[in-house]
């Protein structure tokens, strides 16, 4: 297994104004040099990145937004494009998270074009998959999960999928306090990895970095991270405090450096 840096990517969802996102980044930005090792990614909402883009530059924090709409530029009130996401200095973009899936009915195909419209654009996608408990406890998850990510990585040759990141978020986990087991995780994460190299070869699929989304807290992170195929966290609730989201950095740091 290609051993890789801890990545831990905060989701800020529809939280906070410009003034407190700005706060956060600036709190997390000020302890940043202590975290060298980890490649940290700030997701604010649209309305905050410009705000936090000032506050992360020259700094070793990337920015990221949280969705983006496949088109260039056009007649499509209220979306946001890719290429403005790079203008906007965003060097990830969130894609297919389950509450877009959910709330918004965004399909594999969607969540496709949008991948493709990042890639295009210089702009990294997380794409995220995951499963919900009834699919879970009716022992669909990996048939969920490899319908999306076929779906997803439609027609994406091996020689991108290094500048896509994966986010496994079991539906059932995001922000119900309730966290998979690093067992459980592990057990998807694996099978993730066999799907990649089964499309794309050991080698590739050995590389990809596979996030475990779903209450991620400081005292659940180094288990999680302990975890062979778990490479990083993509956290929602816990990255809204400096806190508790450096806590997560440092220990997903400690677990790295304890990995074989
Ligand atoms: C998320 O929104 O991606 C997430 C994992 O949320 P939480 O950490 O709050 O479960």
């Amino acid at each position: 297994m290609v051993k890789k840096p801890p990545f831990v990517a905060g989701n800020w969802k529809m939280h906070l104004t410009m003034g407190e996102a700005k706060g956060l980044a600036t709190a997390i930005v000020k302890v940043s040099a202590d975290l060298a090792g980890a490649e940290i990614v700030l997701a604010p909402p649209f309305t905050a990145l410009g705000e936090v883009k000032k506050v992360l530059e020259g700094s070793p924090v990337r920015l990221a937004a949280q969705n983006l709409f496949w088109e260039e530029k056009g007649a499509f009130t209220g979306e946001v494009s890719a290429p403005m996401l790079r203008d906007s200095g965003c060097q990830y973009v969130i894609i297919g998270h389950s509450e877009r899936r959910q709330y918004f009915g965004e399909t594999d195909d969607g969540v496709n074009r949008k991948i493709k419209a990042a890639l295009k654009s210089g702009v990294f996608p997380i794409f995220c998959v995951g499963e919900t408990l009834s699919e879970r406890e009716s022992g669909q998850t990996m048939d969920v999960i490899s319908r999306q990510l076929q779906g997803g990585l439609d027609s994406i040759g091996a020689g991108v999928l290094k500048s896509i990141v994966i986010a496994y978020e079991p539906v059932w986990a995001i922000g119900t306090g309730k966290t998979a087991t690093p067992d459980q995780a592990e057990e998807v994460h694996s099978r993730i990895r066999e799907k990649l190299a089964l499309k794309y070869g050991n080698g590739t699929a050995e590389c990809a970095i596979i996030l475990y989304g779903g209450s991620v807290k400081p005292t659940n992170s180094f288990a999680l991270l302990s975890e062979k195929n778990i490479d990083g966290f993509l956290v929602g609730g816990a990255s809204l405090e400096a806190e508790s989201f450096v806590q997560i950095v440092r220990e997903a740091i400690r677990a790295y450096k304890e990995k074989k």
